[in-house]
């Protein structure tokens, strides 16, 4: 093994590392015989000066392989994944899912929990009654062969070097690299087997990344790792300055995309469903299934509006464990809240902005996310929203609904989330002149 400390002095003084020393320093700390306080100053070194793209292939590629890659040979077609940077609201990945397994592709998900203030697929699932997150490889594959879709958690075996570093640069200060961003995310999707990806990197209040240049810096970053490793690749840089639909919490974001699925109208959920159908195009197309995006968003608009969607996620809900599938025809089984309050405006005018980030930690105080690593969630609580930027207001209008469960802390929970909304909303007296835009720029994809 190379001398950790000639690595981590070469980082530190600017240096570029060949593959076999980032592999030397990755397996090490891996296998348990680098210790945490060399890799902690390796980590941010390379937070502060940087990686080449090649170094960054090289380290995306060395984490892959520290684990498992599944073989998804044995099932035939295409294979295909989304993933997110996170955000408030965002609940794509249920509809699109749906949409894309039933125009034909496999789409073998593996996804998070809730980081900060922004929500978990993991945490979302099973908000639906029975629905079983840790399906062992073995079940991932049968789901798979089945339905053409699954959703599951991170397994040991997948990327563990990640799961070690990733722990460590959460508590060191060195999860905002680039850098070590793009080697994380693309070891974990890349172990899934895919042949395509289509990644929704985020802007703005709600997001991580909240410069607009930072986020097309990290998904060009993504795309050209993804390519380098033969896959197709694009990104959509995404508008994330206020949340994704009419929901913010776990059940009530399940039970909005039900709604969507079966049809049912709410104009608050217009950029979720838009932004649900581009993913999909984008994932016909990066496969091939579709000869252009436009083509892939007819696809995708037939598979919603035929129930074909709707009826994939029933399925993908009974092959996980068994989950309660009547939720698909009867949304109101999902768990809900014992008590519900308006937040109501303080005056009129329009809706210039919203905090989404703060709107995001409002859900989380009444219990939809977790403040501690162990804490548990409360499925059944969140916010549903009236309006938006740019619509109009009067004094005393519900801007949103709270769904809060009673308890001992009830009252605090539910006066702390008061009062972060009560920041969250900015008002202008004149209508604003643009409402940002969704779709902002497309990285890739060629
Ligand atoms: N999500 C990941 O999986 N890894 C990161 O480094 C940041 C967000």
């Amino acid at each position: 093994m190379l001398r950790p400390v000639d690595l981590l002095r070469k980082k530190r003084d600017g240096g570029e590392h060949s593959r076999e020393e980032i592999a030397s320093l990755v397996n090490g700390y891996t296998a348990g015989q680098i210790p945490d306080y060399q890799i902690s100053a390796w980590l941010m070194a390379v937070l502060l000066k940087g990686m080449s793209r090649v170094e960054i292939a090289a380290l995306t590629d060395v984490m892959l392989k520290s684990g498992a890659v599944m073989d998804l040979s044995q099932i035939p077609g295409k294979k295909v994944d989304k993933h997110s940077t996170g955000g408030v609201g965002d609940k794509t990945s249920f509809i699109l899912i749906s949409i894309v397994a039933a125009g034909g592709l496999t789409v073998p998900m593996i996804s998070g929990r809730g980081l900060g203030h922004t929500g978990g697929t993991l945490d979302k699932l099973e908000a639906i009654p029975g629905f079983n997150v840790n399906l062992t490889t073995e079940q991932f594959l049968k789901t798979l062969k089945a339905c053409g879709c699954a959703m599951i958690g991170q397994t040991a075996e997948i990327a563990p070097a990640d799961k070690k570093l990733y722990a460590l640069r959460d508590v060191t200060g060195t999860v905002e690299s680039p850098a070590l961003i793009c080697a994380s995310i693309m070891s974990k999707k890349l172990a899934e087997g895919i042949d395509a990806l289509i990644l929704d990197v985020k802007t703005g209040s709600g997001a991580f990344m909240k410069q607009k240049k930072d986020a097309v810096h990290l998904a060009q970053l993504m795309v050209e790792t993804g390519q380098q490793m033969g896959k197709r690749v694009a990104a959509l840089i995404t508008n994330m300055d206020q949340p994704l639909g009419a929901t913010v919490g776990n059940a009530l974001e399940i039970m909005e995309c039900i709604e969507i699925m079966r049809g049912e109208k709410n104009p608050l959920s217009a950029d979720l469903i838009e932004l649900s159908l581009q993913l999909s195009a984008w994932m016909f197309y990066l496969t091939g299934k579709t000869n252009s995006v436009a083509v892939g968003l007819e696809l995708a608009q037939e598979m919603l509006d035929t129930g074909k969607a709707l009826n994939k996620f029933r399925e993908l809900i009974r092959l996980h464990g068994g989950g309660d599938i009547s939720v698909v025809d009867k949304p109101s089984r999902l768990p809900h809240a014992d008590h519900k309050i308006d937040f109501k405006s303080p005056s009129d005018g329009y809706i210039s902005g919203m905090q989404c980030e703060q709107i995001g930690v409002a859900s989380l105080v009444l219990g939809g996310g977790r403040q501690k690593k162990e804490d548990s969630i409360d499925h059944a609580v969140g916010l549903v929203l009236h309006k938006k930027v740019g619509d109009a207001v009067k004094k005393g209008d519900a801007l949103c609904t709270v769904h809060y469960n009673g308890g001992p802390e009830s009252e605090n929970k539910l006066a702390n989330a008061m009062e972060i909304l009560g920041t969250s909303y900015s008002f202008q007296p004149t209508p604003p002149a643009a409402v940002p835009t969704l779709i902002q720029q497309v990285i890739g994809g060629e």
